[in-house]
């Protein structure tokens, strides 16, 4: 009497074992910032970022800056903050003044270069 329930729940769980594997295959853990921040390298440098990145290898040091998904981002007052990129980071507030660690939307708003290039006299 069950008999087509029982093979509806079939249908059911191999469709959601099939979705589990696509949506399991394509996100290998990849540690990845969109945008420009400034990390700190294990030793204490600090270096710009200005595009997306998974990996970032110290400019002073040689240091690989990322840690797994793991990387210190310095905000505009210059607190460090762990964190964990997850699959992609595109937005960080600081974990001590709630600053926007991410750089480049705030020099969107604030850049406004003079915009005089007139010689004198
Ligand atoms: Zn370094
Ligand atoms: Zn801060």
């Amino acid at each position: 009497m069950n008999h087509t329930r029982r093979e509806f729940m079939a249908t059911m769980v191999g469709a959601f074992g099939a979705a589990a594997i696509i949506m399991a295959t394509p996100s290998r853990a990849r540690a990845c910032m969109y945008g420009t921040w400034i990390v700190r390298c294990p030793k204490g440098h600090d270096d710009e970022v200005t595009e997306g990145t998974c990996q970032h290898v110290c400019e002073k040091c040689g240091t690989q800056v990322f840690s797994g998904n793991v990387v210190t981002v310095v905000c505009t007052k210059g607190h460090a903050n762990r964190v964990d990129t997850g699959d992609r980071m595109t937005s960080w507030k600081c974990s001590n003044c709630g600053t926007e660690c991410r750089r480049d939307s705030e020099q969107k708003s604030r850049r406004d270069p003079p915009d005089r290039g007139r010689p004198l006299g």
